[in-house]
């Protein structure tokens, strides 16, 4: 490995589909650029129609992996995915203490196909102590609706910001129209939008490649709204070649 490879240190589940989670991560890291430090936070039953079962991981084991990686490697940002319990958290808040690199979190709190995957402790424990200290957080517009506690979209967006996030793009994947349309929340005023053409899907991993695109783009230096942008951009670009691996929905091709 060289510095021209940042190393983005992912927190995330494991979906032995290879469609979401860290699987995501590595592909989209390794698809940027960088270089993937891997944290598994929960083992899943799921196939690529919907999640059966979530496991957290043993939280002693993951502070020892930390440990010995983060005495090794030079971490250039942070992506959090699905969180195994809310007791991850503290470990993660000592994580970004250590690092001081810029967190991107994806608020994976329902899968694509229905199962709850986030219970209400995490929720609060999220939003109380992980939002304050992310930097980009990523929601799709159920997401924010449901850690905001409001429907409006401008509402939840504001809110979010105003629990601690820097950065909210809220995404409009899950929402009515023929565009899908983002939305770029940092401070109290409008709304950046982002529009892109929609896509046949369903697609399951698209949030997780989203997330850690635009972690990969922090670690390598880029601002906040190019890094949004540009993620964005591969996102659509994976989606465009997406593929189904079973009998459930398509997953992003990340490869290039
Ligand atoms: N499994 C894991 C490990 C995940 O991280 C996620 C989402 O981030 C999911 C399943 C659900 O993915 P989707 O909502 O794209 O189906």
């Amino acid at each position: 490995m060289t510095d021209s490879r940042p190393a983005v240190l992912c927190l995330s589940g494991h979906d032995p589909g290879g469609g979401a989670g860290i699987q995501a991560d590595i592909e989209t890291v390794l698809s940027l650029g960088g270089h993937g430090l891997t944290l598994i936070t929960a083992h899943t039953v799921q196939d690529s129609a919907n999640v059966a079962r979530i496991r957290a991981a043993d939280l002693a084991l993951l502070r020892e992996q930390a440990a010995a990686v983060l005495a090794d490697v030079k971490v250039g940002a942070i992506k959090i995915g699905l969180l195994g319990e809310p007791a991850q958290i503290a470990f993660i808040n000592e994580l970004i203490e250590r690092t001081g690199v810029p967190v991107v979190l994806d608020p994976v709190l329902r899968a694509g196909g229905g199962t709850e995957l986030a219970c209400a402790a995490l929720l609060e424990e999220m939003k109380r102590e992980l939002l304050p200290r992310v930097d980009v957080l990523t929601p799709n517009a159920l997401e924010a609706r449901r850690l905001a506690g409001t429907q409006d979209l401008d509402a939840a967006g504001a809110a979010l910001l105003a629990l601690g996030a820097r950065n909210v793009l809220i995404t409009g994947g899950d929402e009515p129209g023929e565009a899908v349309v983002n939305r770029w929340h940092r401070d109290s005023g409008t709304p950046r939008t982002f529009s892109w053409p929609r896509l046949p899907g369903p697609f399951h991993g698209a949030g997780c490649t989203l997330a850690a695109a635009i972690a990969t783009l922090l670690a390598r230096g880029l601002p906040v709204g190019e890094a949004l942008a540009d993620a964005q951009a591969y996102v659509h670009a994976t989606l465009q070649r997406a593929f189904a691996p079973g009998r459930g929905r398509r997953i992003p091709g990340r490869a290039p």
